[in-house]
């Protein structure tokens, strides 16, 4: 296996010379040529020159199939021609205006019609703003410090409880509770419910893994969160796209805050928190005591016009059931044809997000298997993130989906011996 996977990086390194200059060249103005962690992979990751529908195209001149969908926000595909055009209008009116623009109560009254949790809602410039603010906003609320989180969660790069994160993670008073474990909850609660702030959840792990939240766990949250007068917090930045109303609407849920980023924005740098009418209502600036939200860029005006144009043309209801029932589909017979083939992999995830695990999980040997799926991958044109994540975009249609099916199968074969 370990001899397989170097024969592989070394085609990787041969056909990709381009991109290992500019990587050799990025190192010098940035730690290890990066400024985005989940971007890295050794040798090193390639550079992209070019992304139209779900196609890339690298730096070195190779064609790919864009399975990895910017990491879940890429959901419209490479410039949609609604988002586009919204993007030229908005520009050629001026970018940014020193005022509010007739976009941002656009955008607002849309995300709220969509997610029934979210009365009132506020912009911000990432996922992870969104939840910093959603933080803020209970600890005001209640008066209260700490905040419970989940082993492995991930809400953003300064709110990360995964190995690497909690260094850099924004200072609370954090409980750091294992996912999905009803006991552990309960047992917090009893001990320390009246001193909890927030409950801050992922419905699906995310970057943890698309580990799917158990509905029974994620309810007890809100049954706990509700007797003891905490805030229920439901990041969905990832999962907002698993229908339109969220993984909550599926869930038959209505946390107290909602925070949603990614794709909202249209591709352009994006977050919102949302919730009760009165927890929101602390920002009211007409209110005497008002709390402080400000930011530059909270109603830009191309991240605006670009959301609102994924909002009403592109992520449609209609279109994220049809991605996610691809997404069931497609989940369903990779892990079928792992059975079948007797190959160390499964997949796990909800509609159109998921992951494909090694078997075992942790180790050196989960490390080659990964990289050797994800090599093998690349060679044959299809472009996942290094630790398997895949999140199917619009234009991604049942051709691409069955290309992915068999150029998996093929790897399968031909890797028979090592696996
Ligand atoms: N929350 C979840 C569940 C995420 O997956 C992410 C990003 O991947 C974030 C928050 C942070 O969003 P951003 O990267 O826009 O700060």
């Amino acid at each position: 296996l370990q001899q397989a996977v170097q024969e592989a990086v070394n085609r990787y390194v041969a056909r990709n010379p381009r991109s290992a200059a500019a990587a050799d060249d990025a190192a010098r103005a940035m730690p290890g040529g990066n400024t985005r962690s989940s971007l890295f992979h050794r040798p090193f990751p390639l550079r992209m020159a070019q992304g139209a529908g779900c196609r890339l195209r690298d730096v070195d001149g190779h064609d790919y199939i864009d399975l990895l969908g910017e990491f879940t926000s890429g959901i419209a595909g490479h410039s949609p021609e609604p988002i586009l055009t919204a993007i030229r209008d908005a520009l050629a009116d001026g970018i940014n205006l020193s005022a509010h623009n007739m976009l941002e109560a656009r955008l607002a009254a849309g995300l709220c019609a969509r997610f029934p949790s979210i009365d009132l809602i506020r912009f911000a410039n990432s996922g992870t703003e969104a939840n910093l603010m959603a933080l803020a906003t209970a600890r005001a609320f209640t008066g209260r410090h700490k905040v419970v989180v989940f082993e492995n969660a991930y809400h953003g790069g300064l709110l990360a409880f995964g190995p690497g994160g909690l260094r850099v993670a924004v200072p609370h008073d954090y409980a750091i509770l294992p996912y999905n474990d009803k006991d552990a909850a309960e047992s917090y609660f009893a001990r320390h419910g009246a001193e909890v702030a927030a409950v801050l959840v992922e419905p699906m792990l995310g970057a943890g893994g698309c580990v799917p939240g158990d509905p029974e766990f994620l309810s007890l949250l809100a049954r706990l969160a509700r007797h003891h007068e905490a805030i229920l917090i439901f990041d969905e930045v990832q999962t907002s796209r698993l229908s339109a109303g969220g993984r909550q609407a599926l869930l038959g849920m209505t946390p107290d805050m909602t925070t949603i980023g990614k794709y909202f924005g249209g591709g352009l740098a994006f977050g919102a928190f949302g919730g009760r009418a009165d927890l929101m209502a602390q920002y009211d600036p007409r209110q005497a005591g008002a709390l402080m939200h400000a930011g530059t860029f909270n109603n830009n005006t191309l991240a605006m016009a670009a959301g609102l144009a994924a909002l009403e043309h592109v992520v449609t209801p209609d279109a994220l059931d049809r991605i996610n029932a691809l997404g069931d589909a497609m989940r369903g017979s990779l892990n079928a044809l792992f059975a079948e083939q007797g190959a160390p992999f499964h997949v796990t995830g909800l509609g159109s997000i998921m992951n494909i695990h090694p078997v075992p999980a942790t180790g050196a040997e989960a490390g080659l298997l990964r990289d050797l799926i994800f090599f093998d991958l690349l060679e044959r044109g299809f472009f996942i993130a290094s630790r398997g994540l895949i999140a199917l975009s619009v234009p991604i249609g049942p051709a691409e989906m069955s290309a992915f099916a068999d150029a998996v199968r093929d790897i399968l074969i031909a890797r028979r011996g090592v696996l």
